[in-house]
């Protein structure tokens, strides 16, 4: 018999097909063989040497005088950073013009590197840069919304394969967005407590669906996630707000996201990804409701007719088995 599950922090429901559940081995990538990337790449605008192929720098960390992150406008925005945004009604047409930030963070000057591979270091300064631009966007108050996410191969939507995140600010916040805090605050009001503590608390008593866990940070995929291998990384300590992550959480966090990208890497292949920071709007900083976290969603499977008529997923692994499958996997 199928499960029906509700995703607690969306309420959404995920329809579990038992029937047709594979096994966590069965999502391995068995086609095409890995091509081997080189270390450098002349024609990649990323690569060290071709700077000037890309906008000027907006924030570069170097070490020994030679870049290891940079932080670029992206060429192709999908917003534009002038002016400023005006909101216009008539009938029921609404718009807004498109003011907001689009920048790409180059992770490493090395073409064939991953998240997953490198050293803890570096995704430690990766995770600085983050902070640097989200505290810096926060300043500026035509801005309501910070999406830091990343796109991990073609079928993830990435053009480029040299190692880079994108961050997003747009003057509104997203329908979807406004959603889960919406949600999320009708539980605070029933409950009296952040869902996200809540639902930390009870996956670290069931065990069943941890991947890996230390003092500050935990990898789970949630009881009703909406794909096979859906992950979330969750802070311990409550906070709404990506931007107030300290130092001690940022080793942590460092150490936890390439642990479980490394897992994903070694245990399905290399498989494409997203992955996302999910922040509470930059005007409800400090709210007790909404608690920030990272997602992680692996493109094992595809999206079709079904979930687009109904908004509901089907998910053919079980969470517990997946998180099983990655939990054991020595890396
Ligand atoms: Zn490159
Ligand atoms: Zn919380």
């Amino acid at each position: 018999m199928p499960e029906i599950r509700q995703n607690i922090v969306t309420k959404d429901w995920i329809i579990f097909a038992t029937e047709r559940a594979k096994r966590p081995e069965d999502f391995k990538k068995h086609f095409a063989k890995k091509e081997e990337k080189p270390d450098f790449s002349p024609n990649c605008p990323f690569c060290p040497g071709n700077e000037n192929k890309t906008p000027p720098a907006i924030l570069e960390i170097k070490k020994d005088n030679a870049w290891i992150i940079r932080v670029i406008p992206n060429k192709f925005s999908a917003l534009v950073n002038e002016g400023i945004p005006q909101r216009k009604t008539s009938g029921i047409k609404r718009i807004i013009n498109g003011v907001g930030v689009h920048e790409v963070i180059i992770e490493t000057p090395a073409h064939n590197s991953t998240t997953g591979l490198m050293e803890e270091e570096n995704v430690r300064e990766i995770i600085q840069v983050y902070k640097k631009r989200y505290l810096d966007l926060e300043k500026d108050s035509r801005l309501s919304q910070i999406i830091i996410f990343k796109n991990h191969g073609k079928s993830a939507g990435t053009s480029l394969e040299h190692p880079h995140s994108q961050l997003i600010a747009t003057p509104i916040v997203p329908a979807s967005v406004r959603q889960r805090f919406e949600e999320a605050m009708r539980h605070y009001d029933e409950n009296g407590v952040c869902v996200f503590c809540q639902m930390i608390e009870e996956e670290i008593k069931d065990q069943e669906r941890l991947i890996l866990e230390d003092d500050k940070f935990l990898a789970i995929i949630p009881y009703a996630a909406y794909s096979p291998f859906h992950i979330w990384i969750l802070p311990k300590r409550h906070s709404a707000s990506f931007g107030e992550i300290n130092q001690e959480e940022i080793k942590s966090l460092a150490g936890i996201l390439k642990n479980t990208l490394a897992k994903l890497y070694y245990g399905l292949d290399d498989p494409d990804y997203n992955y996302c920071i999910r922040s509470t709007s930059i005007d409800q900083k400090e709210v007790k409701y909404f608690h920030w976290y990272l997602a992680i969603v692996p493109k094992v499977t595809k999206i079709a007719g079904f979930e687009l008529g109904s908004g509901m997923f089907i998910n053919v692994s079980m969470p517990e088995e997946s998180a099983k499958f990655l939990r054991e996997l020595k890396i």
